[in-house]
Order: C-alpha cells, then structure tokens, then sequence
C-alpha cells in the first residue's frame, strides 16, 4: 500500500441498472476506509468534462444501498468519444488532484474508460452494471439478478390473465445479443418457449411445440422472447405468424420495456455491489489499473478491460435442455 492514492473518483456510465447506487456507496466506503478522499462525477463522462465533481463522505451515500438507478445519474456523453472532450476531462482530473478512476456501467463505458487509460496512461477500473449480464471477465453484472426477478414477477402476473382467458401470450424481454435473461427468467416464470438471439430454434419448432401443448391438455401458454431473437422476426411478427396457423390460440403480445431495468436491487445485486465496489479500491491501491472487477466460481476476479470489452458471456446451454424437458 505503499503508492496508495490520495484521491480517487467514481462515476456511472450508460444505461442504468439496479445496484449501481450500492456499488457507488462500496466504492466511496472503502475509500473512507483506506484513508482515500473519494470524489463523485455527475453524469457520467459528461461530468468529467463539465468539471461536475462532489467530494463524498461515509454519510454521502447513507439510505442509497436499495435504491434503483444511480443518485449521481449517467449519461450519454458525445463529446468523450472524441479526442478533444477526453483531454477536456483529462485536465479537470488532474486540477482535481485526482489519480484513479472507477467506471461502473456496460461495455461501451468500458471502451471510453479503456481509450481514456490508454491516452493518458490513467488508472482507471471497471465495474460491470448491466441487467444483460453480457460482459466478459464475470459470472454476474449489476442488475442482472433484479431484472430477472422482476421480469418474472410480471410473467406470473401475465400468467394469471392467461390462464383465466386460454390465451397464448408473447412476452419480450430485453437482450438484444445476449438471451440471458430470456433463458432465465423463462425458466422461472415456467414459459413454454424462449427465443433467444444465440440459437435459433425456429418458428417451424415453436409451432410444433404449441401443438403438442394444445393436445395435451395446455389451454394457456407464454411465451418468452428476447429482442433480438434470432428468427430475425419481432415478437408482434411471430405472434401473428402463430396466430395464423394456430387459430384455436388467442394470441396477446406484452412488451415489458425498461421496467425490466428499474426497481429496488434485489439481495444479490446488493451484495455483488459491495463486494465489486471494495474490491475496485482495493485492486487501486495495489496499482492495478485498465481492468474490469468481477465475480467467478464466488471469487473476485479482475479481467483487462479489453478483454471485457471483446470476450462473449456465454450462455449456459444445459438451460435450453431443461426448458425443452419441462415445457411438455
Ligand atoms: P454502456 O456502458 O451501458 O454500454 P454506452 O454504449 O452508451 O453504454 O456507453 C456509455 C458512454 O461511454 C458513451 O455515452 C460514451 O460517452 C462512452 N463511450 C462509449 N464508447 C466509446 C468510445 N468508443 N470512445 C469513447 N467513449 C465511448
């Protein structure tokens, strides 16, 4: 600890998702605690340019912990992807005083952090806060466990109309590249199918399988679809695809849309949360830098950025098996 920086600062990056306010209290804790004046950054990127910076204390990030999105707001900053905006941000860093940054947000935060450490060789660590869970170097992104709890809470409530009425309901959920949270939350919310964008299973099956439903004795179904599903169709066109070659279904469609995103973080995001979040400060007081924090096998981890960025989170393909086996 004999480099340890004096000061550091934190910001959010890109869409939110729950848990980024308990990842922010870990980061400015640990910080108080390792004797580190830690500065927050409205914002995002945004805020580094602007000069937006607040000097927290332990009693800054008090009753924050199961708050969804983030106090210190994110942004979509334009001008940190040009040359200019990061040299803008990189001397008011250093006015500042400041030797470290934390990133918490997806992977386009991560290539801004990497580009950023790079140009002016500036320490600076991720911290993955995605509901997706599409990022490299972690078994589990901020969010992602509350998204999933909360898509099923409104499949089970989709499922009481559905079942009441012996409709066939489409629901889609995010995931434009990665179907974790369709496979997840399918499953727990017991979906008859899940389309996801990294197999395709085609219409063809989905018809077959609703088939096989019908007769044997399902007279209500739902089914889960990913954004970006790879039938390449959106679910309104695959609900009247079915539609019209199953007509004994009545067909409803329910877009659950970006309350997948907000929502109080469940005891697991809170807890990954504060584990990344003293984690990430530790990692900067032993000189790391350019790195992502993250969870594997229940240990923490840290992945260079890059890789992060480049690596695919595969999904766990045994999920396809068991939805397939229990949805008879
Ligand atoms: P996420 O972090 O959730 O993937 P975005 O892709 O919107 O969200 O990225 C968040 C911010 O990161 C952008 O608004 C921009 O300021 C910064 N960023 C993303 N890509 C780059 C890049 N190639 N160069 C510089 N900054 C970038």
């Amino acid at each position: 600890m004999k480099n340890q920086p004096k000061k550091i600062a934190v910001l959010t990056s890109g869409g939110d998702a729950p848990g980024m306010n308990a990842a922010l209290r870990a980061v400015v804790r640990a910080s108080v605690f390792y004797g580190i004046e830690c500065f927050a950054i409205h914002q995002g990127y945004q805020g580094l340019i602007d000069n937006e910076f607040e000097l927290m204390n332990a009693r800054s990030v008090n009753n924050i912990i199961n708050k969804g999105g983030t106090i210190i707001k994110s942004a979509r900053c334009l001008e940190f992807r040009t040359p200019e905006g990061r040299k803008k941000a990189y001397n008011n860093i250093k006015n500042g005083g400041i030797e470290a940054l934390v990133v918490i947000g997806g992977d386009g935060s991560f290539t801004g952090a990497m580009i950023f450490q790079n140009e002016f060789n500036f320490p600076v660590i991720g911290i993955p806060g995605t509901i997706d869970n599409d990022i490299y170097g972690t078994r589990y992104t901020l969010g992602y466990d509350t998204a999933i709890n909360t898509v099923v809470e409104a499949i089970d409530k989709i499922r009481d109309t559905a079942s009441s009425h012996n409709r066939l309901f489409f629901v889609e959920v995010m995931g434009r590249d990665a179907g974790h949270i369709a496979l997840n939350s399918g499953i727990g919310a017991g979906a008859e199918e899940i389309l996801i964008p990294e197999e395709n299973l085609g219409l063809e099956r989905l018809l077959e399988s609703l088939k096989k439903s019908e007769k044997s004795g399902k007279s209500s179904s739902i089914v889960v679809i990913a954004e970006g599903d790879k039938t390449g169709k959106n679910v309104f066109e695959i609900a009247s695809y079915v539609e019209k070659n199953l007509p004994y279904y009545e067909v409803r469609v329910s877009v659950l849309g970006h309350m997948q995103r907000g929502g109080a973080p469940s005891c697991f995001d809170r807890v990954l949360a504060s584990r990344m979040g003293v984690f990430a400060i530790e990692s900067i007081i032993e000189g790391k830098s350019n790195s992502m924090v993250g969870v594997i096998d229940d240990k923490m981890v840290l992945t260079p950025l890059k890789k992060a960025i480049k690596g695919k989170s595969k999904i766990n393909t045994n999920l396809i098996k068991v939805s397939d086996i229990l949805s008879i």
